[in-house]
């Protein structure tokens, strides 16, 4: 049988937009010393909104770079992909369809579209791919990608999502409580810092590829720590299944669900607060 205060926890804990899958994941909470959070999605909206489109090839015009690079991105579900179509829309730009889509993980995606292989990809791909952009237009706060034709850079996006209201009291109160919070994110480092710096947190990296998050879970257990960590891509699965407690944000995908012992249904990361808060309250009942 259930002991009763954990029933009574886990009922309290879905009150709270925590969907428990695995129990010993709730009862571990309590030993929770950091929390790796992603970024898109849970410590900021996951909304994004172009903000600037800047042609670099000559040829090129504002329109061109949406009409393109929404082209590609009617293939892909990234938050990314959302802000851009949102924007062709709004143009009314007419978008040409795309074939043999695939995508660079962790760094974009790529298709034929109009006979030439295209890309939109992020700044990571670029200096992997020694492609080199002349005084870049973003501010520390805008993500930005690129749009790559036959190899060649034709222009960039930038685009911005907002920090919830939710996130800073929520990493305050996990360090009023000794936990650290760590910042994991593929997106750039300009932007992780900024995030990083804007919610007091520990400490971030940046333009990361699924693996190395796996890696990161490894070598802060190998430190010591008793990690927790959210995710919601694909991408994510590894690491969350590394982690000590694996928690999907609500509105990511299956496979990250699946994955993880605890899913934040309103992914709001004030939540988390609450599961470590009732991890400790229910382990004092039962002792
Ligand atoms: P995260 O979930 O931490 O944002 P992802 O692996 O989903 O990391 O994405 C990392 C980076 O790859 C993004 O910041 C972006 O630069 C690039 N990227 C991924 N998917 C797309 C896409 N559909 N369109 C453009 N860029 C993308
Ligand atoms: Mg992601």
């Amino acid at each position: 049988a259930v002991p009763l205060v954990v029933a009574r926890s886990t009922s309290l804990a879905a009150k709270n937009g925590l969907l428990i899958k695995n129990r010993s994941a709730f009862e571990n909470a309590r030993k929770i010393t950091t929390v790796v959070f992603d970024k898109t999605g849970t410590l900021t909206i996951g909304k994004f909104e172009v903000s600037k489109v800047v042609p670099v090839k000559k040829e090129m015009t504002e329109n061109e770079i949406i009409r393109l690079s929404a082209a590609l991105e009617q293939k892909s579900e990234h938050p990314i992909a959302t802000g851009i179509l949102e924007k062709a829309k709004e143009l009314s730009v007419n978008i040409p369809s795309a074939e043999n889509f695939n995508a660079i993980t962790g760094q974009g995606i790529e298709a034929t579209v109009e006979g030439k292989t295209m890309r939109v990809v992020s700044p990571g791909y670029l200096k992997v791919n020694n492609i080199t952009v002349k005084d870049l237009k973003v501010n520390d706060t805008e993500t930005v990608v690129f749009l790559i034709i036959d190899n060649e850079l034709a222009g960039y996006i930038a685009l911005s999502d907002q920090i919830r209201p939710e996130s800073a009291a929520a990493i305050r109160t996990l360090k009023e409580n000794n936990i650290k919070s760590i910042l994991l994110t593929g997106d750039n480092a300009k932007v992780a810092k900024s995030v990083s710096e804007t919610l007091g947190m520990d400490s971030f990296t940046a333009e990361v590829l699924p693996d190395q998050k796996l890696e990161k879970i490894k070598e802060l257990q190998k430190n010591g720590e008793f990690v927790a960590m959210t995710g919601d891509g694909v991408n994510d699965a590894p690491a969350l299944a590394q982690a000590d407690i694996g928690i999907a944000v609500g509105s990511g995908s299956d496979i990250a669900a699946e994955t993880a012992g605890i899913v934040l249904v309103n992914s709001n990361p004030k939540d988390i607060v609450s599961l470590i808060l009732f991890g400790k309250a229910t382990h004092r009942k039962m002792i």
